[in-house]
């Protein structure tokens, strides 16, 4: 990613920290999706472009079966059940979100033109309820392709 952290500072550290992790790879709750996935068997690449134009990184990428998944995170990616909007700079963080939700789904809209199937799993959500929602998708593009 490319993006600019340009504007005002974090006005405090749990919006520090919130940034920091918003480029981390390698998150608990990735981590956990994919210990779910190895379970299941399915196998996986990391953090790999999807499309080599398109300069968007999938945390978890099925390139035989064309299927990607995005772990988003609560805040940066506007969880409706998590968001929660920072008070200071308000406005700034907010037009952050929505500019990340905005690219999230211009995402989904050029990997879908080109024939991914495209997941995405917050946070927030349970790893293996996950896994087993993407391995089922993961396997029936794997046989539909034989
Ligand atoms: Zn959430």
């Amino acid at each position: 990613m490319t993006s600019s952290m340009d504007g005002p500072m974090p006005s405090s550290s749990g919006v520090s920290e919130r940034m920091r992790r918003q480029r981390r790879h390698n998150t608990g709750p990735e981590l956990a999706l994919r210990r779910e996935l190895r379970a299941r068997g399915v196998g996986y690449r990391l953090h790999r472009r999807p499309l080599t134009s398109l300069a968007r990184e999938a945390d978890v990428i099925f390139r035989g079966a064309k299927v990607v998944v995005f772990v988003d995170g609560c805040y940066w990616h506007g969880c409706p059940e998590h968001a929660s909007w920072p008070r200071a700079n308000a406005r700034f963080w907010r037009a952050k979100i929505e500019r990340n939700r905005e690219r999230d789904r211009e995402t989904d809209r050029i990997l879908g033109d080109d024939g991914w199937t495209v997941l995405r799993v917050w946070e927030h959500e349970d790893a293996g309820r996950s896994a087993d929602r993407i391995a089922a998708v993961v396997r029936r593009r794997r046989l539909s392709q034989t």
